[in-house]
This record gives C-alpha cells, sequence and structure tokens, in this order.
C-alpha cells in the first residue's frame, strides 16, 4: 500500500542539522504514527513520504520555506514574565510557553529582567535545513475516526 491521503503511515526518522549535528532520532521511541494528507507535519515530509511504501528507507533534505519557516527578526518579543510559563526563574536559553491567540507557543528566553523578559517565539527549527533520515515502518488505511479527529490513533499517533 502507498502513502496517500487518509492512510496512516509509521515512521522512524533521525533528523540532522546542516553541520551533521543530530537533532532528533525517533528509534529509541515508537515510530511516528502520521495520518497522511492532513497537514500533521512540515511539508517538506509530507512531500518526501507521499506514494512511498513500508520498507522505503530514504533520505530527505528540507528548506526552511517547506519546514519551521524562515528566521523572523520580529518574532523576538517582550513579554511580562508573568505570561510565560515552564519555570519560577528564568535565565537566557530556557524554553518556555506562552498562551497566544493561535494557542499555546513554545519560546526561548533571550534576556531577563525585573518584570520583563526577551523573548524568541521562532520555531526553535526556524531558518534551519534539515536533512532527515526516513524509513517507513508500516502504512495502512486510517480509521474513520481518526480521519474525523485529524490525527492518527495508537502507538506513535494520538492517545486518548
Ligand atoms: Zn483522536
Amino acid at each position: 500500500m502507498k502513502v496517500t491521503k487518509d492512510t496512516v503511515v509509521k515512521f522512524h526518522y533521525v533528523l540532522k542539522s546542516d553541520e551533521g549535528d543530530i537533532i532528533e532520532d525517533s528509534s529509541k521511541s515508537d515510530p511516528v504514527a502520521l495520518l497522511f494528507g492532513h497537514k500533521n507535519m512540515i511539508q517538506g515530509i509530507e512531500d518526501a513520504l507521499a506514494d512511498k511504501e513500508a520498507g522505503a528507507e530514504f533520505s530527505v533534505t528540507v528548506k526552511p520555506e517547506d519546514g519551521y519557516g524562515e528566521y523572523l527578526e520580529e518574532a523576538i518579543q517582550r513579554v511580562p514574565a508573568k505570561h510565560l510559563q515552564g519555570a519560577t526563574k528564568w535565565k537566557p536559553g530556557m524554553v518556555g510557553v506562552v498562551n497566544t491567540e493561535q494557542g499555546q507557543r513554545q519560546v526561548t528566553v533571550l534576556k531577563v529582567g525585573k518584570f520583563m523578559l526577551t523573548v524568541d517565539t521562532n520555531h526553535p527549527l526556524a531558518g534551519q535545513v534539515l536533512n532527515f533520515d526516513i524509513k517507513i515502518v508500516d502504512v495502512r488505511v486510517a480509521e474513520e475516526e481518526e480521519i474525523s479527529h485529524g490525527h492518527a490513533h495508537g502507538a506513535g499517533g494520538h492517545q486518548h
């Protein structure tokens, strides 16, 4: 079976930076279960998985525009310290969560003041060229419930 819209594809991946450093590696846990064709993953990965079958192993390089976007200077913002969740004492480099109109967002702390923090709201991988080594473990037809929820269920997917 090929990866097409409304299939669930399970795959392992290793994500490396352009310098070759490993950023993420799924091999220590369950393979990722992705409901394909529902924009649950960056475009570069969906494009790479399309029409592949179980057993396929391949590498793909994803540019920022097909990944987590370009790095935006204007995404650096000052926020009141009380709005940042995840710790009580902040230091530059720590990652916290702020609630925005688009939902929760991970931010990286750049500067710490008494009441205000300077944070970077860019995705940590924004602006980076991403190199994925992918191995497809399984492809199956999605269940109706998964399609109506917009995500895969079970190990590697949503558990609820
Ligand atoms: Zn669900």
